[in-house]
């Protein structure tokens, strides 16, 4: 039975998608971004249970030899996920594509859709495409929220399944992205891009923006190199850094100035953006 581990559910969220849509966030990631405002979803817990005894609700418990959570007896203080030695979090249920939707269901007769993010969600292409045939067959759209490190194009069913995908373009220059994201190379990133476009399943290309740390106007002017005239019909999201959840050597850098963020947004706009907007 395919199952994954789920750090949470949103049950209604307006930000992950077009509408009111049902968001699932996936715990692991296979990048560690200096920037990411929730670390704690990179690593799986690996049920080392050095976090048990100092849960202050006794919301942890090793029953065989893994740790398991009480979500009613957890008072979110964080304290696990604070002691924790690779940052993981033990509050993660290990879910079926099946339960997750019976949460989903709850939620139909206010939402359009579900997203899937994480973490990265692409992780479990096998897992995202059961839960999508589900959702599929109640009439809900499915949007995939990703790093881009999983080539879509050897996923046919997931995008038949899927109305899109909302990408991350972190970085454009080869170094850059490696130190930002201590992943190895975004080869594969710049394939989607062109693969999504053409197969018209980019919904969205997100940037988040760090002066110094970030080639944003690379990647603008990288991201319509690409996709050309779709410019005129692909969402760009300009992400103002914020360092609030961030961990690290960039926990204490400021966020961008307006005026730095309009400077992008005007190039964007320069370059045929239609849909660009600063977050
Ligand atoms: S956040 Fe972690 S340590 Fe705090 S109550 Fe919940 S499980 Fe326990
Ligand atoms: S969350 Fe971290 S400390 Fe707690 S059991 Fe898992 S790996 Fe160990």
């Amino acid at each position: 039975m395919t199952r994954a581990p789920i750090n949470k559910i949103i049950p209604l969220s307006l930000v992950d998608g077009p509408g009111n849509r049902t968001s699932i966030f996936l715990q692991g990631c296979n990048l560690a971004c200096a920037y990411c405002h929730n670390p704690e979803t990179q690593a799986v817990c690996n049920h080392c249970g050095i976090c048990v005894s100092g849960c202050p609700a006794g919301a942890l418990s090793i029953v065989g030899n893994r740790v398991t959570w009480d979500s009613t007896a957890c008072i979110q203080c964080d304290q696990c996920i604070n002691v924790c030695p690779t940052s993981a979090s033990p509050r993660v249920r290990n879910m079926t594509p099946e339960a997750v939707f019976q949460e989903v269901q709850k939620n139909i007769p206010f939402i359009r859709g579900i997203t899937v993010s994480g973490g990265e969600c692409t992780l479990y292409p096998n897992f995202i495409k059961e839960l999508f045939a589900i959702a599929n067959e109640h009439g809900l759209t499915c949007l995939i929220d990703s790093n881009g490190t999983t080539d879509f194009s050897r996923f046919p069913e997931l995008m038949a399944l899927s109305q899109g995908v909302m990408l991350d373009v972190k970085a454009w220059d080869e170094q850059t992205y490696q130190k930002l994201t201590k992943g190895p190379t975004n080869s594969v990133v710049k394939k989607n891009l062109q693969f999504l476009s053409d197969c018209n399943k980019l919904e969205e290309c997100r940037i988040v923006c760090v002066p110094g740390e970030v080639d944003a106007e690379d990647v603008i002017s990288g991201i319509s190199q690409i996709i050309g005239e779709k410019v005129r019909k692909v969402k760009l999201k300009l992400i103002k850094f914020r360092r609030f959840g961030v961990k690290g050597r960039l926990q204490n850098t400021p966020s961008p100035d307006d005026a730095y963020m309009q400077e992008l947004l005007q190039l964007a706009m320069d370059l045929g953006f239609e849909q660009a907007v600063i977050v």
